[in-house]
């Protein structure tokens, strides 16, 4: 029987998802543009607009993001800074293309820019880097105008993988979202299209270490008070039909996305409980081959 990589399964149960989608304006300042599985998210802030992530089209710029802010009238808004939750390719292909347009900053961890270019998760994809030019540290805030984006370390997905907080406003109320970069576990029998390239003594590590990041995050959370949830891949994190609903929202009824300190903690403890089982499940065949 053939093994489908999980996008190839998402296309296999829904042939449009890799179509292009109406761009979506999620909250009043944070838009998406791009298909059902990876895209753009825009934070329009009082000092231009701010992204993360870029999707898989190298032409991304012209297929997704400049229609979009064609859409909702941002085309001559300055692009300030890309951020990259991490480098792989269905998250940086974008980048280059809005880099030779804008000339933005481009932002990654030190760790996933040689990631990017090392991993044998990029193979066989164009390799069209984009030259990072902000390389970012735990914790640290960038401010643009109105809106601050902090930046939370969490390895595990991949050795340099990144969360983004920053706020997003629905009318009067102010929200804060927790952008959870990394989404995937790695292991033996848990690698898209193939077998696990990098052994078991890592696959081990990285998923204690994903654990660890949840746990981390969680912190963050509960201090700061995070009620959205967003992943890039929006299909993760149910932001499209959030978003849908949201266009014939009743005035004054509850927003979707917006599931509380609560809400979120069921995402990372999920999270927390996959990464924990397949560090166990990556323990046992370690031990297998210690016992040979
Ligand atoms: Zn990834």
């Amino acid at each position: 029987m053939k093994e489908y990589t999980p996008r190839e399964f998402l296309v296999r149960e829904d042939p449009d998802a890799l179509k292009t989608i109406k761009p979506l304006q999620v909250f009043d300042d944070l838009f998406y543009c791009g298909n059902k599985l990876l895209g753009f998210w825009i934070l329009k802030t009082s000092d231009g607009l701010v992204l993360f992530d870029s999707g898989d089209l190298t032409d991304g710029w012209d297929q997704w993001l400049l229609p979009a802010l064609q859409e909702f009238g941002l085309e001559k808004e300055p692009v300030r800074m890309l951020f990259l939750t991490h480098g792989h390719f269905d998250h940086y292909l974008g980048a280059r293309g809005v880099w030779e347009k804008t000339g933005c900053d481009i932002a990654l961890s030190e760790a996933d820019t040689a990631f990017m270019m090392w991993s044998v998760d990029n193979r066989d994809k164009a390799p069209v880097y984009p030259p990072v030019t902000r390389l970012l540290k735990d914790g640290e805030d960038l401010v643009f105008g109105d809106h601050t984006v902090h930046v939370l370390f969490a390895p595990g997905h991949t050795p340099g993988c990144l969360n983004y907080s920053f706020t997003v406003h629905d009318g009067e109320e102010e929200h804060r979202v927790i952008m959870a970069g990394g989404y995937g576990i790695f292991g033996p029998g848990h690698y898209p299209g193939g077998p696990y390239p990098y052994g078991v003594n890592w696959a081990v590590e990285q998923a204690f270490t994903f654990a660890a990041s949840m746990a981390k995050t969680w912190e963050y959370v509960k201090e700061t008070g995070c009620d959205v949830y967003l992943n890039p891949h929006p299909h993760l994190c149910r932001a499209l039909e959030y978003a849908a609903e949201n266009e014939t929202r009743e005035p004054g009824a509850p927003h979707g996305l917006v599931i509380g300190k609560e809400g979120v903690r069921k995402w990372l403890a999920e999270r927390f409980e996959a990464s924990l089982k397949l560090a166990q499940e990556y323990t046992d065949i370690q031990r297998e081959y210690q016992d040979e």
